[in-house]
């Protein structure tokens, strides 16, 4: 069965998409826990970051994660939730870009 952000990726749910490429899209987060917060999901799945083997694609995600949060954000933080007890709801590998704080990020 296609995870929540395949279907994401295959436009048969809507979100708000503020970058794609090939190998990956970036989404506004439905329920934005920071002024900013972007999703940046790989289209190929893996299940959780700890699955994916490959330096390259492990490389690849942040470098795109980087160039999205630049082209939105001066300052920001990255958050990968990685299993359940990690607070990982969707089990489909992302990066959260959260940003935009007056002040600064609130939780240190
Ligand atoms: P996780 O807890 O797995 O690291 O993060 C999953 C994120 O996906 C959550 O921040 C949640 O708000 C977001 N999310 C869940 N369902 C949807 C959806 O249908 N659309 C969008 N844009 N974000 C979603």
């Amino acid at each position: 069965m296609a995870t929540l952000f395949e279907r994401i990726i295959a436009r048969e749910i809507p979100s708000t998409v503020v970058y794609e490429d090939d190998g990956y899209i970036a989404i506004k987060d439905i329920a934005p826990k920071a002024p900013v917060h972007l999703l940046v999901i790989p289209k190929r799945v893996s299940t959780r970051l700890d699955k994916i083997e490959d330096a390259q694609q492990l490389g690849e995600l942040m470098q795109t994660a980087i160039r999205v949060a630049k082209s939105q954000l001066q300052d920001y933080r990255l958050v990968i939730n990685v299993g359940q007890g990690g607070g990982q709801e969707v089990f489909h590998t992302h990066v959260h870009i959260l940003g935009g704080w007056e002040g600064g990020n609130p939780v240190g």
